[in-house]
């Protein structure tokens, strides 16, 4: 525990100096400061919480969270693999260095690919941007500053259900389903090939949705997507006669963004603050239901 605590401390102190060397975070040297002072009584704190064993047991090291995710920092990053089980990050998104994030994030991402590829096979997730290897900066982002956000495509399927084999970029879909056009994002492509004659894949995306939300190593706040396409997602969920409380708390989180463009080409996917974060200066903006879900919201814990 001692050596952990000191590989915490080292990693704040570590982003304190490069917060003030980069100028990332304005007032965050006097910030970080006032919050180095109470890393003592922050550890005392720590030592007593059963999940510090977690955070601090993994082999990757701690990694925190500071600030909020439009205004923040990563510290003791961890990379997003390039593929595993169910998953790829897409090259050209890859291309841009934005693969890291804490690692409760990354843990409950390749939990839940795995377990869409597992249960529907040949699955293949794209991920898009996740935050830079020390957050900040966002040049592309009005988040993704502190390693609790990432963008993953739709799924897409063929007319027999099938995965498609080849994405050159994100698919923008209509408010039914079908592909509408292609989607570069911010990587300044023009994609020539011809659209594919494909629909938004509703079962395989219903599928990481609710293991997203269901995972339990991460706390998911928001999933950022356009409405229309939440309606199918949720109207699928029902289809398949979803559990009430996992489709109660997904119309609560599937969330179309009000200062974003409007996410018909990829969801945006946000986790609350962890709990060690917390501690040390990450802040979640918007409702608090971390704070009341299980006990009000979302029944005995399971
Ligand atoms: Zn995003």
């Amino acid at each position: 525990m001692a050596r952990a605590a000191n590989v915490l401390v080292d990693a704040l102190v570590d982003g304190a100096r490069s917060t003030a060397r980069e100028g990332a975070i304005k007032g965050g040297v006097r910030d970080v400061l006032r919050r180095l002072r109470r890393v003592g009584l922050a550890m005392a704190a720590l030592s007593v919480l059963p999940s510090c064993v977690g955070v601090f047991a993994s082999p990757a090291g701690p990694s925190l969270s500071w600030g909020t995710h439009s205004h923040g920092a990563l510290l003791g990053a961890v990379a997003l693999p390039a593929e595993g089980d169910g998953y790829q990050v897409h090259p050209d998104w890859r291309a841009r260095g934005r693969t890291f994030a804490i690692e409760e994030l990354v843990g409950g991402l390749t939990r839940a690919f795995a377990q869409v590829e597992q249960a529907a096979p040949g699955s293949v997730a794209y991920v898009g941007d996740l935050s830079l290897r020390r957050g900040g900066d966002s040049s592309m982002h009005r988040s993704h500053e502190s390693g609790r956000d990432v963008d993953i495509f739709y799924y897409a399927a063929d007319r027999e259900g099938d995965p498609l084999p080849h994405l050159p970029a994100m698919l923008r879909f209509a408010d039914d389903g079908s592909v509408a056009a292609w989607s570069a994002g911010k990587t300044a492509r023009s994609i020539r090939e011809p659209l594919p004659d494909a629909h938004l894949d509703l079962r395989r995306t219903w599928a990481l949705v609710a293991n997203l939300l269901s995972d339990p190593g991460m706390e998911v706040q928001w999933i950022f997507i356009h409405k229309p396409i939440a309606d199918l997602l949720l109207q699928e969920a029902e289809r398949e006669k979803a559990d009430p409380a996992l489709l109660a708390r997904a119309r609560e989180i599937l969330h179309q963004p009000t200062d974003a463009r409007p996410h018909d080409d990829h969801m945006h996917v946000r986790v609350f603050c962890p709990t060690a974060s917390r501690v040390f200066g990450c802040a979640d903006k918007g409702p608090r239901r971390w704070l009341k879900k299980r006990w009000k919201y979302m029944g005995p814990a399971s």
